[in-house]
């Protein structure tokens, strides 16, 4: 479920102060324009929704987002770097990674199949001593446009 964008900016504005950064109008531009997006956005992909946005000023404004935690790169199939916001602030959810055309799509699993890999990894971890505080699942394959 995508949350309300006024919920987001309020959350991205706090965790920035936190980062003793400023939300100027440019960070909250990608920020809107990576919920418009919905899901894993490239820069092209970025510049495509917004032509006249500099392209280095929007990859300096991305690089502080992601690191003040409000956005995340997203490794895919393809040299593109994709970015999203933040499970904090989008929810969890995994990935739908297609191998010929390198689209990254969100793709959320039902609850009780989280609740289910969640208890299977932390059967999985016991004994190792590593402490589990999330986990990403990314499904690799051909989407519906290159089937
Ligand atoms: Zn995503
Ligand atoms: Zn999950």
């Amino acid at each position: 479920m995508r949350p309300e964008a006024d919920d987001v900016h309020e959350l991205v504005g706090r965790r920035l102060r936190e980062a003793e950064q400023m939300y100027t109008k440019g960070r909250r531009e990608l920020v809107e324009l990576l919920l418009a997006f919905g899901r894993p956005a490239s820069m092209p992909d970025l510049l495509e929704l917004r032509p006249k946005l500099t392209q280095s000023s929007m990859y300096r404004n991305m690089t502080d987002l992601e690191s003040a935690g409000v956005v995340q790169k997203i490794i895919g199939t393809d040299e593109r770097t994709r970015f999203e916001l933040a499970e904090t602030l989008i929810g969890h959810h995994h990935h739908l990674i297609c191998t010929e055309c390198g689209a990254v799509d969100d793709f959320e699993v039902p609850a009780r199949t989280e609740q289910a890999l969640e208890a299977d990894l932390q059967r999985a971890l016991a004994g190792t001593g590593f402490r589990a505080h999330s986990h990403r699942l990314d499904v690799i394959g051909v989407c519906a446009r290159c089937a």
